[in-house]
């Protein structure tokens, strides 16, 4: 490479960059796609007929401050509009928080199996992450806040968190943030929040609404089936809502994004039917995974993280590649430090029902698989 020509700032180079959940088989094939958490049961039909009127003002730039989302969004969570910022997805938002809250010779700390992107987030804007080890692969609060030193100016928290599903009580947040120092931001993504049911969980919107270092951040991508428009917000303290709107772009959320997000959060029967397919065959797939002799971790939210045994031939590439050839896509979680892992989306009930005997054939011969 030239060392004459223009060159990044320290740390844009250590980003590889994000590769998301693959759509195709090799060769093309197609194939069910459970390697990225999208809603199985898709989009509600009221949004997508309000993505198709909007086609006749595609000349028409958007609300820039996507009044109508934000207040719709204020109905269904019983939030102020006015501490809402939406974006481009919650990835948007997630960079824009480090973009304006940390810098180079900062920190931005997070969970050793925490969301990736966090750490590009915290790279792209010159920031050095700190990853805090887990236990059991679950976010450990005293360790994360034994790693907050003078240049922690943020620390992420998914909650649940993929890739991992595992999730802090809402007493474990509470002492999380009272142990941070007053001007350390926290951020809990709540990407996962409206599937989950345990009754020892929040989703931070309370700590947020009480607390001026706290931020929350929701997206649109999962129960909502809106993956592709790439809708998320954030709902946090208004000297945080003021910054983050200084630093986006003013059309950030495109036309077409914003109605059908209105109608998604309208369509109530819609996301009931979503949360209920998740609550169905989250546990199904966990348990009949259990019975295969794998182990699959604790998750409540809409995918499982299931470990593989070491031996060439049974290990997680292996299963991954026997899963592919049957027309299924996992996740691979190298990327994640989970080499021995894959993380496997809850499919629509023929995609789950497929899975677990392809896996059955895959560890134990197609003699004892259903047919395949
Ligand atoms: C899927 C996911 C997101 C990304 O959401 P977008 O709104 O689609 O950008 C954020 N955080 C976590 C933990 C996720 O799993």
């Amino acid at each position: 490479m030239s060392t004459l020509g223009p060159r990044p700032r320290p740390g844009i180079l250590e980003i590889s960059p994000y590769i998301g959940g693959k759509a195709e088989a090799e060769g093309g094939r197609p194939a069910v796609k459970l390697s990225a958490n999208e809603s199985p049961i898709g989009p509600s039909p009221k949004a997508m007929a309000a993505y198709r009127d909007e086609a006749e003002r595609l000349h028409r730039y958007p609300d820039g401050g996507c009044t109508a989302l934000r207040a719709a969004i204020g109905r269904r969570f019983n939030l102020e509009p006015e501490r809402i910022v939406c974006g481009a997805g919650s990835d948007e938002l997630i960079g824009l928080l480090v973009k304006a809250y940390a810098g180079p010779g900062e920190e931005v700390l997070h969970t050793a199996h925490g969301f990736l992107m966090y750490r590009l987030a915290a790279l792209a804007a010159g920031a050095h992450p700190v990853a805090a080890p887990e236990r059991d692969l679950k976010a450990d609060v005293d360790a994360l806040l034994a790693r907050v030193t003078s240049r922690t100016r943020m620390v992420f928290l998914a909650n649940p968190n993929n890739p991992t599903g595992s999730y802090l009580t809402g007493e474990e947040l509470r002492r999380l943030h009272a142990g941070l120092p007053a001007d350390v931001l926290l951020v809990i993504d709540a990407a996962y929040a409206e599937l989950v049911s345990a009754a020892d969980y929040e989703s931070g919107l309370a700590l947020a609404r009480e607390q001026p270092n706290v931020v929350t951040t929701r997206t649109f991508s999962k129960l909502f089936g809106l993956a592709a428009l790439r809708v998320g917000w954030l709902y946090g303290p208004p000297a945080i809502v003021d910054v983050i709107n200084r630093v986006r772009g003013p059309f950030n959320v495109s036309r077409p994004a914003q109605a059908a997000a209105v109608a998604a959060l309208e369509d109530l029967e819609h996301q009931a039917a979503a949360k209920a397919h998740n609550d169905r065959w989250l546990p199904w797939l966990r348990d009949r995974i259990l019975d295969l002799g794998l182990v699959v971790h604790p998750s409540v939210g809409n995918f499982l993280l299931v470990d593989f045994p070491p031996e060439p031939g049974r290990d997680a590439r292996a299963a991954e590649v026997f899963l592919e050839g049957h027309g299924l896509i996992p996740r691979n979680m190298a990327a994640y430090g989970l080499p021995h892992a894959l993380r496997i989306s809850v499919g629509l009930e023929a995609d789950n029902r497929r899975l677990v005997e392809v896996l059955r054939a895959f560890l134990h011969g197609p003699a004892h698989a259903g047919a395949l």
